[in-house]
């Protein structure tokens, strides 16, 4: 199993993920080619501060002022991180996911919802059209909940 896969399947908590397409790393030239190919670009799985510290150099962005501001909108997350359907999507501009920054949470009872049904990803999306939009999924429900494609709200009624 690839750290992204265990990262997907719930088992790195203490881990983030940060997808970044190829043009977008190369434009930056900041950060080592460590990750794991995907699609469209690659996706890095690595410790949570090193996570943010890679994010900052990469994406010239704050992970936290990020995952805030993305979390205004709702837009469908590749569940492999490869990607995203920006919800401005309709407009005629370039819309690929440039970079998505993505951390687990183990199930949680108490907190119920979503949380009682099984470890979350959370996945923030920045858009090459300057939009940021976010989704979360239950691992093993991944298309239960969550956006899914060509939608624009969750698929779990939000509790
Ligand atoms: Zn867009």
């Amino acid at each position: 199993m690839s750290k992204l896969d265990e990262f997907l399947a719930g088992d790195r908590h203490d881990d983030v993920a940060l997808f970044l397409t190829h043009e977008y790393l190369d434009s930056q030239g900041k950060l080592p080619n460590l990750g794991e190919e995907v699609e469209n670009g690659y996706v890095l799985v690595v410790p949570g501060d090193d996570g943010r510290q890679a994010f900052a150099a990469g994406t010239g962005m704050d992970a936290m002022e990020f995952s805030r501001a993305a979390m205004d909108r709702n837009g469908h997350v590749a569940r492999d991180l490869g990607g995203g359907e920006c919800p401005d999507r309709d407009a005629d501009e370039n819309h690929q996911a440039e970079f998505i920054f993505a951390f687990s949470e183990a199930q949680n009872e108490d907190v119920g919802g979503l949380y009682a049904r099984g470890e979350v990803i959370h996945a923030y999306a920045h858009c090459a059209c300057g939009a940021s939009y976010s989704d979360k999924w239950v691992v093993g429900e991944e298309t239960e909940t969550g956006v899914q494609p060509g939608e624009s709200e969750p698929a779990h009624a939000e509790e």
